[in-house]
């Protein structure tokens, strides 16, 4: 593969992870993430197995080290172990580093060891809970002993399993230490994450499900030894280690914290919009360009055009009395 010029934005950032919906569909609907029913959208604006593959192959020949696949739940895409098999040529080329994804869980028991095949080493797992009536209920179709089965899966494939638990306060606030101890037990990494003001306020407050991750920080503190790791990955994690076990724990918070400055990442909608800022609607379309020719030439300078507008942050903001900055499209759209 001839690498071409890499991708630097206006603000000196080079864009070295891409991130991928595959799809708006899900076998579970978050009550964070998703209306019940919803409409997804016509399986024609979708780009094709093969556009997908054009597209993730263009920004690697552009210096994306990265690639994460994510939805919706990109393991219900049919025909994705195609893709996943598809991409591995690029991390047997040395061009990309890593190829993971995000998932809810439910497909792992099918797909962990072909993932594993697949050249996958790291995979996060979302797990809000460990009480099957909450799993239930915060899923609404998600049955819990399918999910832990997956991670069990995927953990004797050899992925390393790090878990995501979106924060909701009066949900999973009595489960931070057991949570926290399931985790240590199987050696799974966890990251917190804030819940953000995404999709539409309307039906579920979400500001009512705010809880603050500096309060769960405190809480860690009160019981144990904490200590700032100066690791980041480009995007907005911090971490921390618990002195008394080892473990390392994740805060993700958007909406506290400004991590725009080190954002090394652009987003791909399973339509072929690239969110060039998850805070901010400017989006490039890159299905036209993919459509319109055989050859790549249109792609990439759709592509380039687009990092020239990546604006320098979001507009997040929770500080003042309403949510500002607040987005319509749903997380399942931009893939979280
Ligand atoms: N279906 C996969 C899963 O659940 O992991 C991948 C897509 S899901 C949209 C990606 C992540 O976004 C999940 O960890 C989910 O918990 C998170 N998420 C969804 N809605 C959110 C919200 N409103 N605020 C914060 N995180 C959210
Ligand atoms: Fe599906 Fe993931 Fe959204 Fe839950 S968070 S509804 S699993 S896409």
């Amino acid at each position: 593969m001839t690498h071409t010029a890499p991708l630097i934005d206006p603000f000196a950032r080079a864009i070295s992870y891409l991130r991928v919906s595959v799809t708006d569909r899900c076998d579970f609907r978050c009550v964070y993430c998703m209306a019940e029913n919803m409409t997804f959208l016509p399986k024609a604006d979708l780009l094709s197995l093969e556009e997908l593959d054009r597209v993730c192959s263009a920004f690697v020949r552009m210096g994306v080290e990265k690639l994460r696949i994510t939805g919706g739940e990109p393991l219900v895409r049919k025909g994705i172990m195609t893709f996943f098999r598809a991409m591995q040529r690029h991390l047997n080329s040395g061009a990309l580093k890593e190829l993971t994804l995000t998932t809810n869980g439910s497909q792992l028991g099918k797909y962990a060891s072909e993932l594993a095949e697949c050249g996958v080493r790291r995979i996060n797992v979302s797990l809000d809970t460990l009480d099957p009536q909450k799993f239930a209920d915060i899923t609404r179709w998600g049955r819990l002993p399918q999910v832990l089965e997956g991670i069990a899966a995927a953990k004797a494939a050899g992925l390393r399993v790090k878990i995501n638990a979106v924060a909701l306060r009066g949900f999973n606030e009595a489960e931070q230490f057991s949570l926290t101890e399931w985790c240590a037990r199987h050696d799974h990494d966890l990251t917190w994450i804030e819940v953000m003001p995404m999709g539409d306020l309307g039906n579920e407050d979400r500001l009512d499900q705010y809880w603050s991750l500096k309060d769960l920080r405190a809480r860690y503190a009160e019981r144990f030894t904490l200590t700032d790791l100066a690791e980041r990955s480009g995007g907005p994690a911090r971490y921390v280690r618990i002195e008394e076990t080892g473990q390392k724990i994740g805060f993700i918070t958007p909406l506290t914290h400004n991590f725009c400055e080190s954002c090394n990442r652009v987003r791909l909608t399973c339509t072929g919009e690239l969110y060039m800022c998850l805070g901010q609607e400017d989006m490039a379309d890159l299905r036209a360009p993919l459509r319109a020719e055989a050859s790549d030439t249109a792609l990439e300078q759709a592509i380039r055009n687009a990092i020239a507008r990546k604006p320098k942050g979001h507009d997040f903001d929770y500080s003042r009395s309403g949510v500002v900055g607040q987005m319509t499209r749903h997380m399942s759209h931009t893939g979280g």
